[in-house]
């Protein structure tokens, strides 16, 4: 399975806290796990094997494998969905059918059996001798990248069980008091931050639930912030039931628009140059940071589907590459979501104003000025379009338009009609 820059930085850094709480007894191996491990598990004489369960159809191929030839070797496995609060198959309609909508799955997980109660971790683990043939070290993985571009996601987190552990606790602890009333407001610190920790297993969902004391009569905060948790699981079982949204739009009909190619556009929105201030911010705290807040994802990903009219899927590898929290399953839910091609999705024609958005979300622009600083001394009242500012404002708050910040890239009206046109003639 090959993995992205920003997940390749959690993962090394993940499996070094993993070495440090095993005493310096984690071994690892490289090459085709398949091979791997069933080999492994007959040199140590393993009495069963553990794991559990992803849901990306590359690993249930390989975890079919590896059960195969541990079979072969009589060599039991134990697998479990500790990744999920449910099983992707335990949330259906009453018929057994995939649910396509999110809020009836929803309704059906919060009636179903609570998830598992979390176990705690063993008080001792055998380890066999380190001296296992094939081991590697950390570095010889080669996860971390070769030119140092990462100081901004080390300044922004620390991956590894404790730091997942305490990020639930101060969480619980304070944040989630404002949840729902502040989450969409990308400069208030009210979001958990768990997603990479959540992907890695190093906060199980299980423990959330229990942590948040979920299933039980709760309070408006920790009923909207279950049901985002449960958005995890509802991408996991369409991942399941629909392996085929990875790379096709669900949308029939959508199947059939024509996206436009345009590297420059393209560059203008990876490195966050589109002269679109929110976007702009958006884009800049993900390459510098490895994650982007919610509300503005949905945003930079409207912005490039439906004004740029890039391909949804263009958009998606992007994400992947530099998201700390990259997961398949969620980044292709949401990508569709937004693009209105997935199966539960945002009507094509609804496009984001990111202009208003950054107005309602961002009012004084703090989170713009914290991710684009050539326009932190722009008064609030332009920060969100500056090329409607008079140039005097724009003169003294030190920016000059095409110069020390972009024109915007394309006209916001323009293009959203353009976009709406190109789907009218899908019909
Ligand atoms: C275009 C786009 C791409 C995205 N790609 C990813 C991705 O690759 N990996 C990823 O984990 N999330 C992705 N998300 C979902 C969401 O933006 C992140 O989960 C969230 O921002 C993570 O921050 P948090 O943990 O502070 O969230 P919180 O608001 O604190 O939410 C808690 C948890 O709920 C889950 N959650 C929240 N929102 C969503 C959602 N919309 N869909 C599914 N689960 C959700 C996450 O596991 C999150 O950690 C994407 C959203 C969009 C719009």
């Amino acid at each position: 399975m090959s993995y992205w820059g920003g997940s390749k930085w959690w993962l090394h850094h993940s499996l070094a806290s993993l070495n440090q709480s095993l005493n310096g007894k984690l071994q690892l191996f490289k090459g085709d796990a398949t091979l791997i491990i069933p080999q492994l598990a007959v040199a140590v004489k393993a009495t069963a094997v553990h794991w559990n369960r992803c849901y990306e159809p590359a690993f249930l191929a390989s975890d079919e494998a590896i059960d195969k030839q541990l079979a072969k070797a009589d060599i039991p496995v134990r697998d479990f969905e500790g990744t999920v609060l449910w099983e992707p198959t335990r949330i259906v309609k009453k018929d057994g059918s995939p649910f396509k909508v999110y809020k009836p799955f929803l309704k059906t997980a919060l009636a179903a059996d609570a998830p598992k109660k979390p176990i705690a971790k063993p008080r001792s683990l055998p380890v066999v001798s380190p001296q296992a043939s094939g081991g590697v070290t950390l570095a010889e993985l080669g996860l971390l990248p070769k030119i140092p571009w990462d100081a901004g996601i080390k300044a922004s987190w620390t991956p590894g069980e404790m730091a997942g552990q305490e990020m639930l606790r101060s969480f619980v602890a304070g944040k989630l008091e404002h949840y729902g009333q502040e989450r969409d407001f990308p400069s208030h610190d009210v979001l958990s931050r768990l997603s990479p920790y959540l992907h890695y297993g190093e906060v199980s969902p299980k423990q959330v639930w229990q942590a948040i004391g979920a299933g039980k009569k709760t309070d408006d905060n920790r009923e909207k912030f279950v049901s985002e948790v449960c958005w995890r699981d509802f991408a996991c079982s369409v991942l399941v039931h629909f392996p085929e949204t990875i790379t096709q739009s669900y949308n029939a009909r959508l199947k059939k628009l024509t996206w436009r190619q345009d590297a420059t556009r393209l560059k203008q929105w990876q490195q966050g140059q589109t002269g679109i201030p929110i976007v702009d911010a958006g884009m800049r705290q993900l390459w510098q940071t490895g994650y982007m807040h919610n509300r503005v994802r949905m945003l930079t990903a409207s912005f490039l589907t439906k004004n740029l009219l890039i391909d949804w899927r263009t958009g998606a590898d992007w994400f992947l590459d530099c998201l700390v929290d990259a997961d398949l399953a969620v980044n292709t839910l949401n990508w569709q979501w937004v693009a209105g091609t997935g199966l539960d999705a945002a009507p094509f024609f609804r496009v984001f104003n990111p202009v208003l958005q950054s107005k309602k979300y961002d009012l004084n622009g703090d989170y713009i000025k914290a991710f684009v600083p050539e326009l932190r001394h722009v008064p609030g009242k332009y920060i969100h379009e500056p090329w409607s500012a008079p140039s005097k404002v724009l003169a003294e708050a030190g920016v000059e338009l095409g110069k020390t910040y972009p024109t915007p890239c394309i006209d916001l009206k323009a293009s959203a009609q353009a976009a709406l046109d190109a789907y009218h003639k899908t019909a």
